[in-house]
Parts: structure tokens; sequence; C-alpha cells
């Protein structure tokens, strides 16, 4: 990263700077340095960046800064795609919020009963992140009101409006005053950003982070899928199962620094932390613990790990992916020295997957998707390294008493020498098991949105979606229908249910297959190869507080008989759940909204 503004230097509230302090950021990702300034003057903004770039608290910190609270109004308003992700973003602005006098941040979205929403939303509601159909069904019943908001961001847009949001998206612009500051992110620029961009955006500033194309070769570059609660176990199996000499492994902030150290250091591994916050001398001493091997692993952040040059590091783990490709490649630069091969890894949470692309892009270098070890590895791995420390004590050490006791125990237990052996093996494995029982961790299943597709985890299987074909029952080819105990009699929409499950499984909206909608019930196809883990998360979804019991449908259990369904001729087998098409669209009651008025130019 060759940027170095500071947080100080950005001009942000006192209130926000200790926020920010508090969670142990060192310096603005790329495009916080771009996005932060232009908020702060009150333009509005297109950001180009995907979730994992620091584009949260892009926008989150400024208008944090900038916008005068009032205690009941609602000031700031951020539209996000999915259920998950406006958790998400609420936690993370109630985090940045934390110094500031009562400012209360309020998620909204789909699935959630809506009368604890109600209840949050009386208390007040300053800050409102939600998912649009949801929002809209509070519009409509005046629980919301959007009259006083003086900044509106929206999330994930293209995510948004692949999603079929577009109308609500124009629906809710309109109600929000035309003086109100704005701000877009997105990932990728199709034709309905583009057009909301045109049409709501008026005059605005630009945050992008080019990504400098660079190779890397003598580095080997694998990606490991995970999900965010199985890192640290991730983490310790790839470390039990690499060949490694040093190693680097990078997070995000100082305190995770202590905690990944911390934590390794308890299952045994010889690891320290290294972050700005540790004096000068005992980062120093760090590296040299590293570089003299007195220490196999350092947990570092991009600041402390900055100009480390130790040719003992034969790999670099991205345990937290980096903000963007230039960071990647300086960190992954630390391995690969003096002319040797390097080892770079680099954990991929199902949100992150974009990145993965935009990395491969950048280094113009294909980055091979890689498996944890086996137990049966891990076993192999263990066995070996008992056997050269058997070895060391046999050649080193002065084993004559040991060797009396192994003779006088096997004449007082009338046992074998080698049955003696054994036990006293089995008892000395005791705490790292030479057989370990691990549990399988489940891969996420995810779908890219089709650009590469490139082999792992990732599904390769993407295509168009026009040109899904349909199969046996009707159900498309490569999918599996699944009932939903949930229907429009519970005003459920397309939308909730994929808001529910993109949300509930943290997979991307893109691989679900077609919705029904019946009166009483719904149907919903996911590809057959979706994770069992996939499918346990949603046995216990609910859908608008209905417990949604999904389940597989089989010819065996026929979905219950629903006179009430007319929908026979509306959905029609092209049309898909994020169309735009009338059926799937919920109409918006009879307080009819202003027609879409645009906004005026800032
Ligand atoms: P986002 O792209 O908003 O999803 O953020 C991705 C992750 O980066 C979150 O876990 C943030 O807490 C973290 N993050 C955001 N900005 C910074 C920063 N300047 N330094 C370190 N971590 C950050």
């Amino acid at each position: 990263m060759d940027q170095e503004i500071t947080f100080e230097e950005l001009g942000l509230a006192p209130e926000i700077l200790d926020a920010v302090k508090a969670a142990g950021y060192e310096t603005p990702s790329p495009i916080q340095a771009k996005a932060i300034p232009a908020l702060l003057q009150g333009k509005n903004l297109l950001g180009t960046a995907q979730t994992g770039t620091g584009k949260t608290a892009a926008f989150a910190l400024p208008l944090l800064s900038r916008i005068e609270f009032n205690a009941r109004e609602t000031s700031l308003l951020v539209l996000t795609p999915t259920r998950e992700l406006s958790i998400q973003v609420a936690e993370a602005i109630q985090q940045y919020a934390m110094k500031l006098p009562k400012v209360h941040v309020v998620p909204v979205y789909g699935g959630q009963d809506i009368s604890v929403q109600f209840k949050a939303l009386k208390r007040s509601a300053n800050i409102i992140v939600a998912t649009p159909g949801r929002l809209i069904d509070h519009l409509k019943r005046g629980s919301i009101s959007l009259d006083k908001v003086q900044a509106v961001v929206l999330d994930e847009a293209d995510e948004m409006l692949d999603m079929g949001f577009m109308e609500d998206v124009e629906t809710i612009l309109s109600e929000i005053p035309e003086n109100a500051q704005r701000a877009l992110f997105s990932a990728t620029m199709p034709k309905e950003v583009l057009e909301i961009i045109d049409e709501h955006l008026g005059e605005y500033s630009e945050a992008r982070i080019e990504g400098k194309t660079t190779t890397v070769e003598n580095i080997r570059q694998r990606f490991l899928l995970v999900k965010s609660h199985d890192k640290m176990e991730a983490l310790a199996r790839v470390i039990e199962g690499e060949d490694f000499d040093g190693m680097l492994i990078f997070v995000r902030t100082k305190q995770a620094t202590s905690e990944v150290s911390e934590r390794l250091e308890a299952r045994g591994f010889n690891v320290a932390p290294l972050s700005g916050d540790l004096a000068q001398t005992l980062r120093e001493r760090t590296i040299n613990r590293l570089k003299m091997g007195k220490l196999d692993i350092v947990v570092a952040t991009d600041v402390a790990a900055r100009g480390i040059d130790v040719d003992r590091i034969t790999h670099v783990v991205n345990y937290d992916i980096p903000y963007d490709t230039e960071s990647y490649v300086h960190r992954i630069g630390r391995t690969g020295r003096a002319g040797r091969s390097g080892n770079a890894i680099l954990f991929i949470t199902p949100r992150e997957r974009r990145l993965l692309k935009t990395i491969e892009k950048a280094t113009r270098q294909p980055i091979e998707a890689m498996a944890l070890p086996s137990a049966e590895q891990i076993s192999t791995k263990r066995i070996a390294n008992f056997q050269k420390k058997i070895q060391d004590k046999l050649t080193h050490a002065d084993l004559s008493k040991f060797r009396e006791i192994l003779m006088k125990m096997t004449v007082e237990l009338g046992s074998d020498i080698e049955e003696v052996a054994a036990a006293a093996l089995c008892l000395a494995q005791e705490r790292e098991p030479l057989f370990p029982k691990m549990e399988e961790l489940s891969t996420p299943k995810v779908r890219d949105h089709g650009d590469s597709g490139k082999g792992g985890d990732f599904d390769t299987a993407e295509r168009p979606r026009k040109e899904r074909k349909e199969g046996a029952n009707g159900v498309e080819e490569g999918y599996l229908r699944y009932y939903l105990a949930v229907g429009r009699r519970d005003h459920v929409s397309p939308r909730d249910i994929v808001g529910a499950i993109a949300g509930e499984a943290d997979i991307s909206s893109a691989i679900i297959g077609r919705i029904k909608l019946f009166d009483k019930f719904s149907t919903v196809e996911l590809p057959d190869n979706t994770d069992q883990s996939v499918l346990d998360i949603l046995s216990e979804m609910t859908i608008r507080g209905n417990d949604a019991k999904f389940r597989l449908m089989t010819d065996d259990a026929p979905p219950p008989k629903d006179r009430g369904f007319k929908g026979k001729k509306k959905f029609s087998k092209e049309k898909k759940p994020w169309s735009k098409e009338k059926p799937f669209r919920e109409t918006h009651g009879d307080k009819p909204f202003r027609k879409t008025r645009r906004f005026g130019r800032v």
C-alpha cells in the first residue's frame, strides 16, 4: 500500500476517531481514503468497491461525523440487499457510533417478525439499515418516515437490483428529501445500477480502487473457502498440514494480531503477534526471533509487516483478506524472497468471493483452490514429527534410567516390551493425538457471478440465468425443489424468500433458482449440490416470523393442496423470482407513493 494518509488527517469528528481507534484500525483502507473526504464535504458519491474493502466504514465514518442527529428523527438510511448484510452493517455502524451520545441504529429486514421491528422503531431510529422490501412495508404502515433523512446509502447496489429490488429502490429514493446526500456502492456496474446512478445520484464524486497489475511468479498462490466461524480451526489445520519454515499470517486489526496469536499459542504453536502497538524494540526483537528460527509464526497487520525481509518465510497466510490487490501483492511479497519459491494462502469467506476474481485479474495469475488437510494427512505428519523427536532422543539423550524402568515394568506387568512401549507412546501422545478426530468443516458452496468461473469449491457450472433448462417434474436441471410453509397469505414475497435464504445461509442470491408462490406455501429450487450444512441452516429458517418448515419436496411428500393457488399462468417457467415482472411485485397498498421524482442536482 503506498497511500500513507492517516485517519487523523481525514478530518473525522473526534468521537468517530476514538471509535476507529477502539476498533483497532491502523490506517484507512484505499476506498476509505478516497470516499471519506468527499462524503465529509457533503458530496454525493459513487464507490466502486466490494465487501471486504472496508466500504462500510468508508461511508459510515464520514456520515456519522457530519450528520446532526436529532432525538426521534431518522437521519441516515442505508439500503442493503440481504438481511444478513443489514444486520452486519447495522452492527458496524453501531460500533463506529459508540462514542456519539444516543444514536440508535435499527436494522430492518424481511424474515423478522414485523412487530419486533415496530417496537425498535418506536423507541427511536436515528439510523435505519434496511432491505428494500421490508422498508416498503414499514413505509406503507407509517412506522417509518423518511422525511428527515439527511443522507442515504445504497450498499451493494448491483446485488440489490439483481434481486429485483429496482422498483422498490426507486420508490424509496422518491421518498427521500431532495437535498439529502447520496452514496452508492457497487462492485460492478450493470445497466440497472447505471440507471439508478443516472436518475438519482445527481452530481457525484467517485471513489474507485485502481488495481495495478503485478506479477508474483515465484509464489504458489492458493485460496481456501471457509466460513467466518471456522477460520481459526481451518488455520490450525493449514499450519499443521503445510511444510513450512517461517510463516507470516496477516490479519486486519491490532486486536486480531494478539487474539489469533494467543489462540495459536494455546494450540501449541510457536507464535508471536506483531502490530503497530508494540514498541519499536519489541517489534525488532520479534522479527529477529523469526529470522533466527526461534519463532516460527508471526501474526501481523499490514503496517507492522511493512518492509519485513526474512528469507525464512516460506508461507504467507492471508487470514483476513486484504482490502485491495496492491496490499495483497505487498503481503505475499514477504515470501519467495532471495530467489526462493514461496507460498501464499488466502482465506475467503463466502461474502468475499468477488475479491478473489479481482486479485486474480490484477496479478494475472490463477489462484488455486486448496482443500484442508484430512485427519489422516495430519496424523501422518504428527507421526513423522513424533518419530523425529524419538530419533533425537535416541541420538542425544541418556536413556539408561528409562531403559531400566522399561525392563522393570515389562517384568512386573508380565507384558512384552513392545506392549509397554506402545502404552508409553499412547500416553505420550495424549496432548497431541497421533490419530486426531477432526470434525468435518463444511465447505461453503458458492457460485460466482459467472465471469471466469475458476475451479475449486466455486461452482463452475454457473450459466446465465436465461439458459437454465427445465428437467424432470418441471424442476430446473441440476436443481431440487424445496417446500416452504409460507405463502401469499403470510404476505411473503419472492424477495423475502431470496433474502431469508441468502441471508440465513450466507450464500449468493444468484444460486437460488425458481420460486413459486402459492397461497399457503411456496417452493424454491436450489442447486442439487447444495451443501448439507446449508440445508440444515435453512431447515430452521423463519420467513416473516413464520417457521418456514423448509424441506425437500419428494414424490412421496407432495405439498399440501392449495386451492387458493392462482399463480399458474403468471409464474410461467421463464419467470424468475428476481424478474421485474408484475406478478412478483408487491403492490404498495392503498396509500400510494408519490410518483418517482428526480433528485435535483446537488
Ligand atoms: P467491509 O468491506 O465494510 O465489509 O469491511 C470488511 C472488514 O474490514 C470489516 O471486518 C471491518 O471491520 C474491517 N475494516 C474496515 N476498515 C478497516 C481499517 N481501516 N483497518 C482495519 N480493518 C478495517
